[in-house]
């Protein structure tokens, strides 16, 4: 469908060419395009996803392959959603008297004078000064300089863009950009857009002006055919502009007011279509989806809980398994997410709800992403049940031949109860002879397609429950989980001090060192954790080694032994070393963030995290979670370099601010957008968000998924003719996720 068809209305070329309209009659050109009916013609309807950047006047194969590899963009449509992350006012032209090294990007008009050449070899630079009847400054290049002297004419007057800033005392503009006043006066209008570039996309000449030409082209060539993603009534309810015209004005906003228009639609439109895919599955879910039945409480719950339970459980954990418990009694299938900080006990509600499956006769399994947690597990829960008679193994990439054989056979003929294992149960050869219960721990580290596979290992599909310790923000839990059910355990097992973090620069290392000599002294035992980007970067392996050097000569001749483990060693060393520290055996644990997640150690009560502004957020609070878990008083030293960059600066004030997983989650959002938060990445969701921001956009979320729900109440399936629309777009926009969606 289009807007119109032929050309656009004459109206529209004013509202795009006049040097000045007013916001008044903004309004009014758009009242009356919101009058003039949508022709709804099929041929007319342009899949702007299928027409390539490369035949764009003026791009070409070269430049088209920058932007694929920069950008990843390829079509028409990703270039039209390659938003801009700022806009200039392109109408306000300062005097040289007014500039600050505070003020952003600005634009003066000016002449030039005293261009020359001054330095050599890598400092050689071209400057001039610049004045105008208030003052002058200086000009600085150190680019370009043999083009520059043809480019500059004395005594003509041009607009000078650029970044004010301050050197030597001075105001100065490095690489400005210089144009012809005379000529470009006339496209002094309204807001430019600046959009994210590359340095390689910079080198092509595909700089923010080359994009804003090339959105341009698209418009011109397009010719208003850019086909309408939502029904006309939808438009009308919501008071939503069509999208061709919020595209044109998110990247040539011809006020402000019609760039908050634009921005609205667009943002309002993509979080309205995550939320209706994804409620609509739990819709169907709800409706479609037989789950087992548990209907049973009986003899391993009841046994373990009134025998064997080590402790009494806190109320959010009852609450928790009774949550489970009504859900898995339901006779649907339950898919919930559980979040609780580390430390919260959830292992304890994992291992109440596989007896339940047991209990109703069912097989379950317990998922952890690295070996040394799913060990962990094992003899956690070997212990935990050790009274009650049951079927327990281990399953890993470590786990031997013949075992694994014996496993495997185990599983298929029913006679082993419970599996506990790491990714090796996802092989095609693991077949469960009645799996009820799917449990995942630690969920951020599997991707989504992993987790599918399990959905799979039953005729009727298990209850799965997913454990995740990294707290969610609100939005993002409704972006990324809204087809889930979520029970939190917000509260920590009594008895627990609230770990105590500090702040300390490199140079302090051996105070560090003295104090931690002082509570290993006490009896305690201490984490010391260095940095990997990947468990395969050889140069960061060398960091940790260095470490674990200098721990070694400080702490050994003090009488205290210490254990190393990282992601390169053999799985036997690895749990070695790990159980040394475990049973006390070594004080000190150098490591990688293998131990991030889950490791239990009660007795160990200090963490330090070397290079710590190298970890994100959510992995700083995992790492510090580590301690704390028993009734000692426990320590988190973040040490840094002295050179902080702000972001830096600010995790690590978060960090020493707040104990609280789900403040940390917010203020991560906040600092690094959506994208970066560690496990959607896997998503492929969130991190595709062109335009809305979960960090800030919680409103409008809010009010996408309510008017979401409200379709999906009265149409389900969406199969009503008002509805079309959004089936078709749904199909379009979610065809290769939407079965992974099923169990994430
Ligand atoms: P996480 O939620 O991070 O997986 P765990 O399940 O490993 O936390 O539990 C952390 C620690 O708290 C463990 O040592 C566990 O034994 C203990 N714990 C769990 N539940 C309780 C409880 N109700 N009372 C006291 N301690 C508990
Ligand atoms: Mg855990």
């Amino acid at each position: 469908m289009t807007l119109w068809q032929g050309k656009p209305p004459l109206t529209y070329k004013l509202l795009t060419k006049i040097k000045y309209i007013s916001d008044f009659l903004n309004e009014l050109t758009y009242f009356f395009y919101f009058r003039s009916p949508i022709k709804q013609n099929p041929a007319e309807q342009l899949e702007i996803s299928g027409l390539n950047i490369k035949y764009l006047p003026g791009v070409g194969e070269k430049k088209a392959a920058i932007l694929r590899e920069e950008l990843n963009i390829e079509s028409y449509e990703d270039l039209l959603y390659h938003i801009p992350y700022r806009y200039i006012d392109r109408s306000r032209i300062y005097t040289i008297q007014e500039l600050n090294p505070q003020l952003p990007y600005i634009q003066i008009k000016a002449r030039i004078r005293d261009l020359k050449m001054v330095g050599t070899g890598k400092s050689q630079r071209m400057t001039a000064t610049a004045y105008d009847e208030s003052g002058e400054l200086e000009l600085v290049w150190f680019k370009g300089l043999k083009y520059l002297p043809s480019q500059i004419e004395a005594n003509k007057e041009y607009l000078i863009f650029g970044q004010p800033s301050s050197f030597n005392r001075k105001i100065n503009i490095v690489h400005p950009e210089i144009d012809n006043f005379e000529k470009i006066s006339n496209l002094l209008v309204g807001f430019q857009a600046v959009y994210p570039t590359t340095e390689k996309m910079k080198k092509a000449f595909l700089n923010s002006k080359a994009i804003s030409k090339m959105q341009a082209a698209i418009f011109q060539h397009l010719n208003g055919k850019i086909p309408e993603t939502l029904p006309n009534w939808f438009l009308q309810k919501y008071k939503l502009i069509y999208l061709h015209d919020a595209l044109y004005n998110i990247h040539f906003p011809s006020s402000p007011e019609m760039l908050r228009k634009a921005t609205f639609r667009l943002k309002f439109e993509e979080l309205f279509y995550i939320q209706l895919n994804i409620l609509k599955l739990k819709y169907k879910r709800k409706t479609y989806f037989k789950g087992c039945t548990f209907p049973l409480i009986g003899d391993y719950f009841n046994g373990f809980y009134n025998q064997y339970l080590p402790f009494p459980l806190t109320n959010a954990q009852k609450r928790v398994i009774k949550e489970i418990r009504q859900d898995c009694g339901s006779g649907r299938q339950m898919n919930r997410l559980l979040q609780g900080d580390v430390g919260s006990g959830k292992t304890l509600v994992a291992v109440m709800c596989m007896l339940m499956a047991l209990d109703n006769h069912y097989q379950t399994c317990l998922m952890a992403p690295t070996e040394i947690l799913a060990n962990q597990h094992f003899a956690t829960i070997t212990e935990l049940l050790k009274g009650l008679n049951i079927s327990i193994a281990l399953l890993t990439g470590s786990t031997k031949k013949k075992e694994r054989t014996l496993i495997h056979e185990q599983l298929t003929d029913g006679s082993l109860q419970i599996i506990i294992g790491t990714h090796a149960l996802l092989e095609d050869v693991v077949a469960f002879n009645n799996v009820g219960l799917v449990i995942i721990d630690e969920q951020h580290r599997f991707g989504v397609a992993q987790r599918a596979k399990l959905w799979h290992k039953n005729n009727i599909p298990p209850h799965v429950l997913v454990m995740t310790a990294t707290p969610i923000p609100r939005t993002l839990a409704m972006t990324l989980y809204g087809d889930l059910d979520v029970s939190v355990i917000d509260e920590l097992p009594p008895g627990r001090k609230p770990i105590t973090t500090l702040h300390c620069y490199e140079k302090k290392q051996n105070e560090v060192f003295r104090f931690i000599e002082q509570e290993l002294n006490k009896g305690r035992q201490a984490y010391i954790v260095y940095p990997l980007i990947s468990e395969s970067e050889k140069m960061d392996f060398q960091n940790l080694e260095d470490g674990y050097d200098k721990v070694n000569r400080y702490f050994l001749p003090r009488g205290f032994s210490t254990s190393m483990v990282h992601g390169k060693m053999k799985a036997v060393d690895k749990d070695e070393e790990m159980r040394r520290f475990v049973n006390g055996e070594t004080q000190i644990l150098v490591a990688t963030t293998v131990i991030e997640v889950g490791v239990n150690v009660p007795n160990a009560s200090i963490m330090v995290i070397e290079s710590s502004e190298r970890f994100g957020l959510s992995q700083l609070h995992q790492l510090r979670g580590r301690v704390g878990r028993g009734a000692e008083q426990s320590y988190c030293i973040l040490m840094t370099s002295f050179k902080l960059s702000n972001e830096s600066r600010q995790r690590v004030e978060t960090m020493t601010a707040t104990n609280d997983g789900f403040e940390i989650a917010e203020a991560d959002l906040k600092l690094r957008g959506p994208g970066d938060i560690e496990g959607t990445q896997q998503s492929g969701l969130v991190c595709n968000l062109k335009v809305a921001n979960l960090g800030k956009d919680g409103l409008i979320l809010n009010e996408a998924s309510r008017v979401a729900n409200e379709i999906l109440g009265n149409d389900p399936d969406l199969t009503k003719e008002e509805n079309s629309v959004f089936a078709a777009q749904i199909k379009r926009l979610f065809k290769t996720k939407i079965n992974w969606r099923f169990i994430s």
